[in-house]
């Protein structure tokens, strides 16, 4: 007998395997007071998600700020509503794995705090909390893809932190999390190629800066709003769709130019601050749905960050966007995982 998803509680769900929880859903029987207990094995897709990815820092200009709090709030959603969803938390890349992929003097400061101008160049202000979200939410992007190699499909809850350079963070992006994991990888040979599509609102000038000149990482990126523009070189592609009506269609277009390539991994930046410059909420979702049936349909593991989304108006155009607003955006990201996780996995 099938379990309606519903019934399903966290609290009835325990770890059996790496992949497997055993759901035991309780009935009572009726006339002997006797319990019958139902067992059935079902897979979970992991999504990895520290605390310390959230760690209430204000930002430059002394308030906090959304985009380091809502790891959190997207977490406690996904435990209330989500009960096929593993939560684990990342192992932190350490200070030399970092310094691989960024200027050693650069990951120092984040470390200590100094120079200070270099340590909170990512425009938030500095503290140890720092150290540990940038640490934590960079090992959640390696662990995401790590996983997707296994399972298909995972995420972090964390962003991809595209806008962070060599020597400087950007744009509250401290290390950059796209970046590092596409070298990782690449470096330990788990995979031949990578292909990073970033659809958050502003452009992944940081990772571009980073990668642009392996051949073996695509980057392609989509933007709404052009913060850290960049020209792209080589096979790389940065597109503005003009009418904000075509968003879809360009995506559309560019998933279809790259397929057939053979991709080891997609890193999918998934921003929701599109909605900021007048893409609908439900816009968003068929991008959800359409990105990963693309990744299922080409053979490629996808890893997901969250990445954009905040609760003010941040264009002319588009909307404010309430906490659970915002909640339901990034969940529509979990949805759509989830879907292909469960096809390829359940
Ligand atoms: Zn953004």
């Amino acid at each position: 007998m099938g379990l309606q998803r519903d019934f399903l509680h966290p609290s009835c769900v325990n770890k059996l395997t790496d992949n497997f929880f055993l759901v035991l859903p309780i009935i009572k029987e009726g006339t002997s007071g006797g319990w019958i207990i139902a067992m059935t094995l079902m897979p979970a897709m992991k999504v990895f998600y520290s605390p310390a990815y959230s760690p209430c820092t204000p930002n430059s200009s002394g308030s906090a700020i959304e985009t380091t709090l809502k790891a959190t709030w997207i977490a406690e959603a996904i435990a209330r509503k989500f009960p096929r969803i593993d939560l684990r938390e990342p192992t932190p890349l350490t200070e030399a794995q970092i310094a691989q992929t960024h200027d050693p003097r650069y990951v120092k400061a984040v470390l200590t705090g100094k120079p200070e101008h270099v340590a909170s160049s990512n425009s938030l202000q500095w503290s140890p909390a720092i150290w540990k979200m940038a640490t934590a939410s960079n090992g959640g992007v390696l662990a995401a893809a790590r996983t997707a190699l296994q399972d298909g499909v995972s995420g972090s809850l964390s962003s991809g932190l595209h806008h962070a350079k060599y020597d400087r963070g950007t744009g509250y992006c401290t290390f950059n999390g796209l970046a590092i994991t596409a070298q990782r990888l690449l470096r330990e040979r788990r995979v031949p190629s990578v292909l990073i599509l970033d659809l958050d609102a502003h452009c992944g000038g940081g990772t571009h800066s980073l990668v642009s000149h392996d051949l073996r990482v695509q980057h392609v990126d989509i933007f709404t709003t052009p913060f850290d523009a960049y020209i792209p070189d080589w096979s790389n592609t940065a597109e503005y769709p003009v009418h904000l009506d075509e968003y879809l269609d360009v995506i559309k277009s560019r998933l279809r130019a790259l397929q057939g390539i053979e991709f080891g991994i997609c890193l999918y930046n998934a921003g929701m601050d599109p909605i900021h410059d007048g893409i609908p909420a439900t816009v968003l979702q068929m991008r959800e749905k359409m990105v990963f049936k693309w990744c299922r349909e080409q053979g490629i593991p996808v890893a997901f960050t969250l990445a954009g989304g905040y609760l003010l108006k941040n264009g002319a155009t588009g909307q404010d966007v309430t906490k659970d607003e915002l909640i339901d955006l990034h969940l529509a990201t979990i949805d759509a995982a989830l879907e292909t996780f469960l096809r390829l996995n359940g």
